[in-house]
């Protein structure tokens, strides 16, 4: 008998479809390796590592160099496998029980549901307006407050609808709330605008970021919170001991010394969506929506045909099925210039009846 825990046999899995695509736009990594002289530096810093040792310094140093980037103290930082392992510890130690509720939009990041439910808490997502996703801040801090849940989310900008909410409207959200406030700024370095100021003034805020997305880094899995110290302290203890190896620590650690070598790619990245929204507007039947970030996502009547026409030529972009909120849309992650053409081709025969 394999008795497994409650709960776990009608957990959802992370539902992307992946194979080996021609070109991969579906899970919003960025598509330019690491620029050659942060390359250059990881390698040679690679060869120095300590392989008997466990990585009590790397994961000191990592957090010190992030924590005087925001003027702030190594106690403040907590270091993750991606911001996904952040987000997770954070639902498991805010959750536990069903009366623990955690709050939500909705369409947002698709692990908050999962990650609830892992935590065996109660996810209570809150509809954003299904014409522009944008976020009624007023119901939001009603349905936190009369839940009184333990812990609300923000995704800014959001993913999947690209969007972003102003430092303005997170501060409204912290300021009528008192219960932890994470703000998942995974996206953060496209839009530009951060709620970082505003943990000095909250101290039940909680910020995430990522290695994943800007700096191009999704296969080391690095994340990062900054929050209050007795925050940290405490998400702390959910944590294994040396949860982080040493590779993905020292390469993280150069990314970010290094951070300036990644603008010019973050700002590849910002045209490259500019370039493709202003393309998709001429296509008949698409509604492109607005973005702060890498990706793009677009209203279509025929989009699971045109994914369908995508899978087959290779093409990996990501179709939400009956997800709430995003029916007939489909999510572009910025490829390169010339993979962002042969998809756009194929786009266009499509709503022209060529393909
Ligand atoms: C990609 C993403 C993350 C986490 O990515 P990691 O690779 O785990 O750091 C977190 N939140 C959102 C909204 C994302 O899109």
């Amino acid at each position: 008998m394999l008795n497994y825990r409650n709960g776990l046999a009608d957990m959802p899995s992370y539902d992307v479809v992946e194979r080996p695509w021609e070109i991969k736009i579906n899970a919003n990594e960025c598509n330019m390796s690491l620029p050659p002289l942060v390359e250059e530096r990881v390698m040679n810093r690679l060869g120095t590592v300590a392989f008997n040792r466990y990585p009590n310094e790397q994961y000191d140093d990592l957090r010190d160099q992030i924590a005087r980037n925001f003027s702030m103290q190594r106690e403040n930082v907590l270091i993750g496998s991606g911001s996904s392992e952040i987000i997770e510890k954070l639902f498991y130690c805010f959750g536990g029980s069903p009366e623990a509720k955690i709050v939500y939009p909705q369409p947002s990041f698709s692990m908050y549901k999962i990650y609830a439910k892992a935590a065996e808490a109660t996810g209570v997502p809150v509809d954003l307006n299904p014409e522009d996703y944008s976020l009624d801040i007023d119901k939001f801090i009603q349905t936190v407050n009369e839940e009184k849940a333990t812990l609300a989310v923000i995704c800014n900008p959001n993913n999947p609808t690209g969007n972003a909410f102003t430092v303005e409207e997170i501060e409204k959200i912290a300021s009528n709330i008192d219960c932890a406030f994470l703000v998942d700024e995974a996206y953060m370095e496209f839009y530009g605008q951060t709620a970082v100021r505003l943990l000095a003034k909250y101290p039940n805020m909680i910020i995430a970021r990522t290695f994943s997305k800007a700096y191009g880094l999704a296969s080391c899995r690095v994340g990062y919170m900054l929050a209050d110290e007795k925050i940290v302290e405490m998400i702390d203890k959910s944590y294994m001991p040396y949860h982080m190896n040493v590779l993905s620590l020292v390469t993280a650690d150069i990314c970010y010394q290094m951070r300036q070598e990644f603008v010019p790619h973050i700002q590849i990245m910002i045209s490259e969506r500019k370039r493709m929204q202003e393309e998709l507007k001429k296509l008949p039947g698409v509604k492109v929506f607005p973005s702060e970030t890498n990706f793009i996502l677009v209203h279509y009547d025929k989009a699971q045909e045109l994914n369908a026409l995508f899978e087959s030529k290779g093409i990996g972009v990501r179709h939400f099925g009956d997800a709430p909120g995003l029916k007939d849309c489909l999510r572009i992650s910025m490829g390169r210039r010339e993979e962002n053409d042969i998809w756009y081709s194929y786009f266009k025969a499509f709503t022209e009846g060529r393909a």
